[in-house]
Formats: C-alpha cells, sequence, structure tokens
C-alpha cells in the first residue's frame, strides 16, 4: 500500500486510516511510506493507522531523503521516522533517490541501523542498471543482507525498465518495488485498451476495473511488488481483487499494442 499523499488533506484523513486499515485486516501487509511524504505528515498518519495492529502484521517500508544520505544524517532521519511512525523498527529503509554523498556512506550508516535493531533490511529506489552496479560493487552490498529492494516507477506506461532494470534487479536478488502502477490514476486508467480487457474479466467484486488491469499487469513480472496508493476503502477493496485476475496471451498482446515495450535502452523514468 502506498502513502504519498497520505495525511496531506485533514477532510481524507479518516478514509485513508481506515483504507490502510482494511488492506492490513484483508491480507496486505506492506506499508510504503517516506520522509518527504507531506514533510513527515504521511509517515504520522500510518502510525495512526497501525497502531491498532500487532506489529507484526505490518511490513513497514520507509525512506531517507538524499539530502539526508550523509551517516549521521541517516541516522537521525531514521530515529525521527520512527518516532513518527510510533514504532521501533522498520522492515525495509530506502534511499529515496541518488545523492552526492558517496554510496558507501550511506550503505555503512543502514548497517549501523540494523545492527542497533532499527531497521530490518534495507534497499535503494530510482537505481538503474549502473546505478545498481555501483551500489554492487559496495562491500557489504551483495551480502545476505546487503540491498534488498529497488523501488522504480514501473506501469503501462512506464515500462522502460522492462530492456534491462527487471531482470539485472532479479539477477541480484533484489526485489523489485512498483511505484505509482495505477499510473496515479491519470492516462492510464481511461485507456480504451485497458477497458476492453476489463470487460472479459471477473473478481468476486463483480466485472473487473482498468485499475485492476493495471495492476494484474505490474504483477505479472515474477519478483515484482506493486505499491498502489489506495485512499478509500472501496479502492483498497479493489486492489485487493486484482490479485484474482490472470491476464491471458491475448490480453498481454492487445496491451503490448496499446503500451509498447521498449526496443532499446531508456534512461530510467521518475516521478
Ligand atoms: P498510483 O499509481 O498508486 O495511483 C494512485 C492514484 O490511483 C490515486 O489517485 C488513487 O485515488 C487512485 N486509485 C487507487 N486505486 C484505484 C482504483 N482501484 N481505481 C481507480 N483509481 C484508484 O500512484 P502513486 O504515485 O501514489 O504511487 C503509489 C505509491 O508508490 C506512492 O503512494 C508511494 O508510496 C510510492 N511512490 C514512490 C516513489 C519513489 O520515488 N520511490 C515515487 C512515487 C510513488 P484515491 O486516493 O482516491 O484512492
Amino acid at each position: 500500500m502506498g502513502t504519498w499523499a497520505m495525511g496531506d488533506a485533514p477532510a481524507k484523513r479518516p478514509q485513508e486510516i481506515a483504507a490502510l486499515r482494511y488492506g492490513l485486516e484483508h491480507g496486505l501487509h506492506v506499508i510504503d511510506t517516506a520522509e518527504m511524504y507531506g514533510n513527515g505528515r504521511s509517515e504520522t498518519l500510518v502510525g495512526e493507522a497501525i497502531a491498532p495492529f500487532a506489529r507484526d502484521r505490518v511490513f513497514l517500508v520507509s525512506k531517507v531523503l538524499p539530502s539526508h544520505a550523509a551517516h549521521d544524517d541517516v541516522l537521525k532521519a531514521c530515529r525521527q521516522s520512527l518516532a513518527r511512525l510510533g514504532t521501533d523498527h522498520l522492515d525495509l529503509y530506502l534511499l529515496h533517490w541518488r545523492s552526492s554523498v558517496p554510496l558507501a556512506e550511506t550503505v555503512g550508516a543502514f548497517e549501523a541501523l540494523m545492527a542497533d535493531g532499527l531497521i530490518r533490511s534495507w534497499g535503494v529506489s530510482n537505481f538503474d542498471v549502473d546505478d545498481m552496479e555501483e551500489l554492487a560493487a559496495v562491500p557489504g552490498a551483495q551480502a545476505a543482507n546487503g540491498v534488498q529492494a529497488n523501488q522504480i516507477l514501473y506501469a503501462l506506461e512506464y515500462r522502460g525498465t522492462e530492456w534491462d532494470l527487471l531482470e539485472a534487479d532479479r539477477a541480484q536478488g533484489v526485489v523489485t518495488m512498483a511505484y505509482s502502477p495505477l499510473g496515479q490514476a491519470k492516462r492510464i486508467l481511461t485507456s480504451p485498451a485497458l477497458k476492453a480487457i476489463a470487460a472479459k474479466h471477473h473478481t468476486s467484486l463483480g466485472p473487473a476495473t482498468p485499475a485492476q488491469i493495471a495492476l494484474a499487469w505490474v504483477l505479472r513480472q515474477p519478483g515484482v511488488l506493486a505499491i498502489p496508493k489506495a485512499g478509500t476503502v472501496a479502492h483498497e477493496r479493489e486492489n485487493i481483487a486484482a490479485l484474482e485476475i490472470t491476464l491471458s496471451a491475448a490480453d498481454l498482446l492487445a496491451l503490448d499494442r496499446a503500451f509498447p515495450p521498449p526496443l532499446r535502452k531508456r534512461p530510467l523514468a521518475c516521478i
């Protein structure tokens, strides 16, 4: 469950908390947030949402800003995130995007946080193949408790990573976390191709929706986790039901025509 912009509008707060709680009660575990989101407002909201749950029901992910990537700043930022989240540890802590701080320094800070039990694992976000290669050369990054995840933009209209990055992450044993898998509910969801495929599928909730097809498409990739943001229980329920959908070869072909896969290397797209 993504949480960007959650907590920004006070009027939406109760329904956003209800959506996250609904997800946790219906089989979802991962919640993604970041110190950047609303200057901590998202983390504070997530803290409130998860408070009634046993801590091990939630796999909590947060991210440190590149401007806090120096060793001591990472330690401080993490403690501040933990305070806002009302918890004593993160399950996964990510560098939000690359900074000018040497990777080895940030990795050293992640290792110190792991040694102190404040984070259980660490990873990165918005890293392209060359960034991942540079990271792999940092001592410790390839170890069993080294880099675990790369959170990147992956959605029907952003397929550039299919050229190389998805496979490179898989080969390294790194989980890809697909952010904005619904394309932020902009162009993708009005696509005639998506609507036509949705009309052919059903879930336990009834006829499938374009959003569910977009999610099923991302989730067809092995080793890829999708983190859609749903601000209402209705959207959360719909997104969970997307797990029931398996797209056929004909569906995938139709989607390839509407959203062509890359024919050459493209720089990593970011939002
Ligand atoms: P998404 O692609 O998840 O789209 C979110 C939008 O989709 C919201 O407007 C939401 O509306 C709508 N929506 C959700 N479910 C449905 C549905 N079933 N039917 C129709 N509309 C739906 O965009 P995000 O950018 O939020 O990406 C997801 C998460 O990824 C973020 O929240 C954040 O946690 C992470 N992220 C990470 C980045 C990084 O740099 N590492 C960058 C961007 C995002 P509503 O709110 O009304 O439910």
